[in-house]
């Protein structure tokens, strides 16, 4: 698995971890201009503590849906280049905001993610879309989305199984979202985010 350029394995005392280069945000530990990406807080950092080939290569253009206060959003704006933030509870927004303060390529944007519309005058089309909404639908918010990107455009979504359905079991939960999302993507890889997140699938696509 290749780590994106700006995201390194590194020593903070006696524990080690993934790491990028920024203001912290969370009470995360710190060696200098390193902030250790808890896994536990972070879908996308429990994907990469998993050796999950992300397919980000730091640097890209990115939309990133569900962002609530800034944990991995503001990890992601570490090592990649204009970064989208849509969230939609203005209260995580408050502090999104102040996560944006020493992050010039971070906007946040108080939008609905099921409502693309309502954002589609003021994002590009991105290189990359990160989802992690934890709300039922999350398939079609994938799909709506897929808008801003070109074909072969990257999808990084993490998917909550009870979000959808408390009842089902989640593996059948997952089924339905995969096939949901392979009407407009090619699903790359999907992997299980235990131990760090609990009945999560995280599932690497690209825009056909
Ligand atoms: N991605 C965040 C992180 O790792 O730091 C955590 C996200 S939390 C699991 C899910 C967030 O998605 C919540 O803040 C929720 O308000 C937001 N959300 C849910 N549905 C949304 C929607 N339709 N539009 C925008 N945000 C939404």
């Amino acid at each position: 698995m290749t780590l994106p350029a700006g995201v390194e394995q590194r020593s903070f005392g006696s524990e080690t971890g993934l790491a990028t280069r920024g203001e912290p945000v969370y009470g995360e530990p710190t060696d200098g201009d390193w902030r250790k990406w808890d896994p536990h807080r972070s879908k996308l950092g429990a994907l990469l503590e998993l050796d999950v080939e992300t397919e980000l290569h730091g640097g890209e253009t990115v939309l990133y849906l569900g962002a609530a206060s800034g944990t991995t959003v503001s990890h992601v704006a570490d090592f990649s280049g204009p970064t989208y933030a849509v969230e939609f509870a203005p209260r995580p927004m408050r502090d999104l905001l102040a996560v944006t303060d020493s992050r010039p390529n971070l906007f946040p944007l108080l939008k609905d993610a099921r409502k693309p519309v309502e954002y589609a005058h003021i994002v590009e089309p991105v290189d990359v879309v990160i989802q992690d909404v934890a709300t039922r639908g999350q398939a079609r918010v994938a799909l709506e989305n897929s808008q801003f990107l070109d074909a072969g455009g990257l999808l990084i979504v993490a998917f909550k199984a009870r979000s959808e359905d408390v009842t089902e079991p989640p593996e059948s939960v997952f089924s339905r979202l995969c096939s949901e999302l392979e009407t407009e993507y090619d699903i790359l890889t999907r992997e299980r985010l235990e131990p760090y997140h609990q009945d999560h699938l995280g599932v690497i696509a690209k825009k056909r």
